[in-house]
């Protein structure tokens, strides 16, 4: 006897796409399959007037997708978790389609490119491409945003740009702010899926606005953080300890968070233990900060308004990003960095540069 072959029956219209399962993507997308697919296994009887959801995964690194796979597929009886070959692949089977990627030429490849889901979607007829959504929760430069979205718009379907706040602890427990650029009906398609993996979901005006506004974040975000780790060093060499300082810090004028949640210096934080405590594991990369940094210096080239401390800012983390000892640790690390230049070490030639620059 011939095996039963299974026919693949998905009813597109409720299945989900996920792309990009990295140190955020994985727990994002773990976080929206669950709570789409709660409390909807049990028995399933194959039936072909009755098309099922499925949620369909891609990760240019197979590694990511099958582990995403292994962990998920046998969840929930009659919903499948399955991977696609390429982006053209999932917007085949999904209409609403999440990606978390690392930055601006990941987008145009998986939106743009060969096998892309731009192909994907001219492969489909009118009605399926009306029906498609696009959320882009990756931070990248606002231009290329705007330019691939309207590319999509221009072959029937909607997107916004919905960067997250948060870190990978947010993006598992489902806790992430999203900041979300596009038209008001699109960001009200996409909130309910939002609201699954994030607790805030802002709308912030037209497409691109919801990088523009982790942008300026992030920016300040880095500035706070350089700043911190200077003052904290300083308090060190003038005697004060880390968590004496801290304590008044965090009761001062000169709180903000990398001070009070995240300190740079190991044991400022006795009861509340940050990254430095870890050997600045985890967390929030240096090397995404500088490139979030250059974001903000590629935004104030194109609006005109000077960003003289980001930019100093944006030269320290970029030579962070470039040292292997610092790149893939916390961005707080900043304060090891500056204490080995205190020493002669790297940061004294960071200083040098800046003041070549500044005589320029
Ligand atoms: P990551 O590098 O861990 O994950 C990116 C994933 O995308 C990887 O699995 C990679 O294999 C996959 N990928 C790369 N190119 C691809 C392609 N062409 N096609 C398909 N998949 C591809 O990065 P991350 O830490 O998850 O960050 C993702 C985005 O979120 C970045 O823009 C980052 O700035 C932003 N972000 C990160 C954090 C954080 O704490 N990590 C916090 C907020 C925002």
């Amino acid at each position: 006897m011939l095996p039963t072959l299974i026919r693949f029956n998905f009813n597109r219209s409720a299945t989900i796409g996920f792309i990009g399962l990295g140190a955020m993507g994985r727990g994002m997308a773990a976080n929206l399959l669950n709570k789409t697919f709660e409390g909807q296994s049990g028995v399933y009887t194959y039936d072909p007037d009755k098309p099922r959801p499925a949620f369909v995964v891609y990760d240019a690194f197979p590694e990511a997708a099958n582990k995403f796979l292994t962990e998920h597929t046998r969840a929930y009886a009659g919903r499948d978790v399955l991977p696609a070959s390429s982006p053209a692949g999932v917007v085949r089977l999904a209409s609403t389609i999440f990606t978390m990627l690392p930055s601006s030429p990941q987008v145009e490849e998986v939106y743009l490119g060969e096998n892309g889901l731009k192909e994907g979607l001219e492969s489909l007829g009118d009605e399926k491409r009306a029906e498609t959504l696009f959320v882009d929760c990756t931070t990248l430069d606002q231009a290329v945003a705007k330019e691939v979205a309207n590319e999509m718009r221009q072959v029937g379907a909607e997107m916004v740009d919905a960067p997250v706040s948060g870190g990978v602890v947010g993006a598992e427990k489902g806790t992430l702010s999203f900041m979300v650029g596009g038209p008001a009906p699109a960001f009200e398609r996409a909130q309910p899926y939002l609201a699954r993996m994030g607790s805030r979901q802002i709308h912030c005006g037209d497409s691109g606005n919801g990088l523009a506004a982790k942008i300026c974040n992030n920016l300040l975000l880095g500035i706070s953080m350089a700043g911190t780790a200077e003052a904290m060093l300083l308090g060190k060499a003038l005697g004060l300890s880390p968590d004496l300082l801290a304590s008044i810090l965090n009761t001062s004028t000169g709180k903000c968070w990398s001070s009070e949640i995240n300190n740079p210096a190991p044991g400022a934080l006795p009861h509340a233990p940050t990254p430095a405590d870890r050997d600045y594991t985890g967390g929030f990369l240096s090397k995404l900060m500088a490139k979030d940094l250059n974001l903000a210096l590629s935004a104030s080239k194109d609006s005109g308004v000077p960003l003289p401390v980001g930019s100093l800012t944006s030269t320290l983390y970029n030579k962070l990003s470039a040292h292997e000892e610092y790149s893939d640790r916390d961005f707080s690390v900043v304060y090891e960095y500056l204490k080995e230049g205190m020493q002669g070490g790297v940061a004294e030639k960071v200083m040098e540069k800046l003041n070549n620059n500044r005589k320029k």
